[in-house]
């Protein structure tokens, strides 16, 4: 991954940046598991839609950086590997909960037709704020 960056949210070396088109990119930051675009912006109508649909602790927790933009926890979820979600009661105290995705069994009821897993929340696990690397490590979207 070339395109990390420092991240103006959290200050690790970890952000990956995408550029979209020519006035817009995207940030994706694996330190902090928040994420941000350029029309993130305190004021902007796509902000405002962006958060309107956001679950409460979502909105509790969004937090803007020095340039004015503003960051967002990520939700991750692959069907055949997992979920991480931030989850918790304030901006105080909450972790990133990961979930691990399983093979369905013989027998299990699938939701869709082709479904192979299913998010198995026996095995989920907290995480630190900081440490959403190793949240996306338990799921196996990053190598360990
Ligand atoms: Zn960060």
């Amino acid at each position: 991954m070339d395109n990390l960056i420092t991240c103006t949210n959290c200050s690790s070396d970890a952000c990956y940046v995408d550029e979209v088109n020519q006035e817009i990119k995207t940030y994706f930051c694996y330190g902090c598991g928040f994420q941000s675009n350029s029309l993130m912006r305190e004021g902007h109508e796509f902000l405002n839609n962006q958060t309107e649909i956001l679950p409460e602790l979502y909105k509790d927790l969004l937090s803007t950086d020095e340039n004015g933009m503003v960051w967002m926890p990520s939700s991750v979820n692959v069907a055949d590997k997992g979920m991480i979600f931030a989850n918790g009661t304030s901006k105080m105290d909450w972790k990133w909960t990961a979930v691990k995705a399983v093979e369905l069994k013989e027998g299990d009821k699938k939701v869709k037709e082709n479904q192979t897993h299913r998010m198995d929340m026996d095995n989920k696990i907290d995480f630190e704020r900081n440490t959403f690397m190793d949240a996306l490590s338990y799921i196996g979207l990053l190598p360990e």
